[in-house]
């Protein structure tokens, strides 16, 4: 007897004793492993045709035997050898082995048992295993494409396994479950009526794209009274898959039921993309845009991708090449029969009918999440709280160049609406004499000083709120021909902007020596200090000069150490004064009669600033002592 990995034993154990209330699942487990192995072997042929296979022979069986109390699924895939017995239900080597015990476990206790239950199992692919949920008793026998013997593998649980050779004739796989015996609470028996396995069946597998057959038995009565029993053999499963069947011929519905069960995501997808291409290159692909980002997605592990088949073999699990990075939440199938596919699946990747594919497909993603944008806003508003921060990144990737694509898709919260709002709706609604497309950084403009004067104009401000979209605003520099515009800037493009700008400078020049010196007692914290012309009732604000805005700074210096290059990218902070508040008032009565006061002043107004702008004091006890000071 072999030990399992410890690991493995865990998961297995976990299995063994779950009380997780959607066992049934396991069949749908045991028939997607089937499947891939008969795609596995169709593939092979499709690629060495000596292989000299027939597609059509190649199915999945289920029986059943109330008497033993067995089920076995019984497949003519690709099988596997003594060494891919021990290495594949010996062993399992996958990372999110802890993530799934804590989700199966919170599972166990929250679970309400309706269909809408989280599918934890089928989210972390635990596959096989789940037969342990089920069976006392699984075996395994075997026999891999081309190999001259066959093996059994063989376990009652977590004490471990055995392999031994068995005399299976043909290539494939027989899994035999041992169901475990009823209990008060569970009952096991159910998974050896026909009727049963044929409602589970449809319910999770009926998109399987081989035939599933099971024996049923039938009863005649004839005329004299005699009854006759004959067992028929029944494929359960539609097999057409739901991507080739005509639009009008599947419901929403449908759709959605596929891609919960394909996909394992509990909730309906947030869109469902059909599309039917012919031409340059002919394809069929059904893609669905998840609701909510699945647990791992911003991680290394999650795996973009879309699902290819070539003329009903699946040739790639995940496909990344037919997504654009800022899509690769994007789940689905595409089915083309013009794929070179003599070649082998790494420069399958540089196919050139890929690439008019995945040309086509960005499109058709894009007008559809435009059209949910105008037509359906609280179905985007849920894409754009799971993957807004990818479109957002997706803008910055790629030098930029998905731009123009992603710009219309972009969301910001509008001081006006007091809700989030797409570029274009921002412009649609800018009055006359509106030049520029404001924003400022922080959850509420209306509370930042600078945001005042175009606020007062009657010029909406959107809100950045995230570290990334200063970033984004560079980057886009403008929409629909409006430039964006920080309400920081000095040139806000207002109607008295001109009018502003003369009066400063002229109070420039009047107050230089009171500047030089506030700079001076600030001792390098500010690159300059400045009479504000965008200031109205505060006595203060604090922008930057040149690239790097503060944000950007904030945003360096979260990185880890390694990448920190805050040498370049510090951001040289302005001190803007607003010379008719009073408080500048006091400043400058300051500076004529006592220096020292005044420097004091010029710290307050500097802390005041740094507050205001949310970005950290540097020296907090000191503002502290400052602010006492004057108290006392
Ligand atoms: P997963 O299917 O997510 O890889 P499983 O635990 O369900 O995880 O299966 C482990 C591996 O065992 C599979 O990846 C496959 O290589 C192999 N396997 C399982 N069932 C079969 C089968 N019916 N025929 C051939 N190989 C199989």
């Amino acid at each position: 007897m072999k030990q399992f990995q410890t690991e493995s034993k865990r998961l297995l154990e976990l299995m063994i004793n779950s009380i997780y209330t959607h066992k049934e699942i396991f069949l749908r487990e045991l028939i997607s492993n089937a499947s891939d192995a008969l795609d596995k072997l169709a593939f092979l042929s499709l690629t060495n045709p000596e292989v000299g296979l027939d597609r059509s022979d190649l199915r999945i069986r289920i029986a059943y035997d109330a008497d033993a109390r067995t089920l076995t699924i019984i497949d003519n895939g690709i099988g596997m050898t003594a060494e891919e017995l021990e290495e594949n239900l010996g062993v399992i080597a996958k990372s999110g082995t802890l993530a799934f015990r804590e989700k199966l476990a919170q599972a166990e206790t929250t679970d309400d048992s309706d269909d809408g239950a989280t599918d934890v199992i089928g989210q972390f692919g635990v596959g096989f295993y789940s037969a342990f949920m089920v069976a006392e008793r699984v075996t395994v026998k075997t026999k891999a494409f081309g190999a001259d013997s066959a093996y059994e593998w063989s376990s009652s649980g977590a004490d471990g396994y055995e392999i031994a050779p068995c005399g299976k004739l043909g290539t494939g796989t027989e899994i035999t479950l041992f169901l475990k015996p009823d209990s008060d609470d569970e009952s096991y028996s159910e998974y050896l009526e026909p009727f049963r396995l044929r409602a589970l069946i449809k319910k999770y597998s009926d998109y399987i794209r081989f035939p599933i057959e099971m024996e049923f038995e039938h009863t005649h009565s004839e005329d004299g009274g005699e009854s006759h029993t004959h067992v028929e053999t029944e494929v359960v499963n539609s097999i057409v898959p739901i991507w080739q069947r005509p639009k009008s011929q599947v419901s929403d519905e449908d759709c959605y039921r596929f891609y919960k069960d394909k996909f394992y995501d509990s909730e309906d997808p947030a869109a469902v993309i059909r599309v039917s291409a012919e031409g340059l290159v002919s394809f069929k692909a059904m893609l669905f845009v998840p609701a909510s980002a699945p647990y791992n997605y911003y991680t290394r592990e999650y795996q973009p991708g879309l699902q290819l088949y070539s003329s009903g073999v699946m040739v790639m699990d995940k496909c990344a090449d037919l997504l654009p990075e800022c899509f690769r939440f994007v789940r689905g199938v595409v089915d083309t029969q013009d794929l070179s596919l003599n070649i082998s699946r790494e420069t399958l990747q540089h196919d050139r009918q890929l690439r008019v594919i995945a040309q086509n497909l960005e499109k058709r993603v894009k007008s559809e999440l435009k059209r949910l944008m105008d037509e359906d806003f609280d179905r985007y508003l849920k894409v754009w709280n799971a993957f807004g921060l990818q479109l957002k990144y997706g803008v910055l990737g790629e030098f930029g160049s998905k731009k123009d694509l992603l710009s219309d898709l972009l969301m910001f919260r509008s001081t006006r609406e007091k809700s989030l709002i797409g570029l274009q709706k921002y412009v649609d609604a800018m009055p006359d004499g509106q030049k520029f497309i404001y924003y400022a950084f922080g959850e509420n403009a209306e509370r930042l000083p600078q945001a005042e004067p175009v606020l007062d104009a009657g010029f909406d401000v959107l809100c950045l709120t995230e570290d990334t979209d200063d970033f984004v605003m560079q980057m886009l520099t403008s929409f629909a021909e409006k430039e964006l515009r920080s309400v920081n800037s000095d040139d806000l493009g207002l109607p008295d902007s001109d009018d502003r700008k003369a009066e400063t400078e002229k109070l420039e020049t009047e107050f230089k020596e009171l500047l030089d010196f506030a700079l001076d007692s600030l001792d390098g914290s500010v690159a300059a200090v400045k009479i504000s012309g965008k200031l109205r009732s505060a006595p203060v604000c604090l922008t930057t000069q040149g690239y790097v805005t503060l944000e950007m700074e904030r945003y360096f210096k979260s990185l880890p150490q390694a990448e920190r290059n805050t040498g370049s990218m510090t951001a040289e902070r302005v001190l803007e004064l607003n010379a008719e508040h009073p408080e500048f008032l006091a400043l400058k009565s300051a500076f004529d009669s006592d220096r020292e006061k005044a420097a004091v002043y010029v710290k307050l107004l500097h802390f005041q600033a740094l507050l205001i702008a949310g970005a950290e004091l540097g020296d907090p006890a000191s503002y502290a002592d400052l602010v006492g000071s004057l108290i006392a």
